[in-house]
């Protein structure tokens, strides 16, 4: 009961001054189910780390829940132990051969996310579903099997281990979870908040060590006939002119703190990154744009929306030695960790 009415009061709070929480809310529209090796990039929220506005006298944090009520694909609502949600939860995020101490700290940040999209309440009598591209990916004990064949016992037991040495542990600040968002792969340096979403403190830019070495497909390029470039544009942005030559078509190319794109002129149109990134099925904003005879050449690097914790770079951070504590410091900056 004591939950219910905490989460009755987080609401509150969203439905009275929260705005940002819908964007976080969304997931990156080119996020891949697990597979090939990749981890999977994933924003999505956790409980915004504001104070409570000073009229309402914030409630004491219950801690990390002991189970969870999840929508299935069904339709169906399942109440499930919480340890037991998170094992398909890792399973499905991070490859289950990543070094141990990533492993704990996805687990720990998926814990984070799920307590904040119970919070948020936004599927009526479950409190976080199933589908990647809206709440947190999740695989069954058969899809697992499926994955995992002959080596599932062993990939099993690495998933396990990591959510039960991170029982109960989740990022707050204030005792309140956070936003705990996260993502495959970044080019150099993870990606403001406040360029993607809105200004979170504790979602800002640092270096993040994976390199090509790392990471599966770490530079991708997307190669368009300038038919294609143009056609795709002008779907978006009727008004873009491409009359001129085409290798005039690309204009003004501006760039984030982070390195990576935030607008570019196509055809005379100033485009944001992310929706250039929509437009061309792009792995990410860091991209660079070339014209040649032939057409054009988007070369990309690392995978996902760039926010928060990098997958690869969590395991590379591990295998140069760090603990899951120390990376899930320094992805989520002036976070506690409460155990
Ligand atoms: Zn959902």
């Amino acid at each position: 009961m004591k939950r219910t009415i905490l989460y009755a009061y987080i609401a509150l709070l969203v439905a009275v001054g929260l705005p940002f929480l819908a964007n976080l809310g969304q997931r990156d529209p080119l996020a891949a189910p697990d597979g090939g090796g990749e981890a999977n990039p994933t924003p999505s929220g956790a409980v915004e780390e504001a104070p409570p506005p000073s009229a309402l006298p914030a409630p004491e944090w219950p801690g990390a829940p002991e189970t969870i009520d999840v929508l299935m694909k069904d339709g169906s609502v399942e109440t499930m132990d919480m340890q037991t949600y998170l094992v398909g939860v890792v399973a499905a995020e991070m490859p289950a051969d990543f070094h141990a101490e990533a492993l704990k700290a996805q687990a720990v940040a998926a814990r984070t996310y799920a307590m904040y999209c119970a919070a948020c309440a936004k599927h009526g009598p479950a409190q976080i579903c199933t589908d990647s591209g809206c709440c947190q990916a999740w695989q069954s004990d058969g899809e697992l099997r499926d994955k995992w064949g002959e080596l599932y016992h062993e990939k099993l037991e690495n998933i396990r281990a990591a959510v039960e040495g991170t029982r109960r542990e989740y990022l707050a600040v204030g005792g309140w979870p956070v936003f705990a968002a996260f993502h495959s792969s970044s080019a150099g340096a993870t990606e403001n908040s406040a360029d993607v979403w809105s200004a979170v403190p504790y979602l800002v830019s640092v270096e993040s060590p994976e390199t090509a070495e790392d990471v599966p497909n770490y530079v991708s390029t997307v190669r368009c006939s300038p038919i294609d470039l143009r056609d795709a544009v002008l779907s978006a942005h009727p008004e873009a002119d491409f009359s001129g030559a085409e290798e005039t078509w690309v204009g003004a190319l501006r760039r984030d703190g982070s390195g990576r794109v935030s607008s570019v002129t196509l055809g005379g149109v100033e485009l944001d990154g992310k929706e250039v990134r929509a437009l061309f099925s792009l792995r990410s904003t860091a991209f660079e744009l070339a014209y040649d005879a032939g057409g054009f050449t988007f070369t990309v690097t690392g995978f996902g929306h760039g926010v928060g914790m990098s997958q690869y770079g969590a395991d590379k951070m591990a295998r140069l030695g760090a603990d899951y504590t120390e990376i899930l410091a320094h992805y989520y900056p002036g976070t506690e960790l409460v155990k």
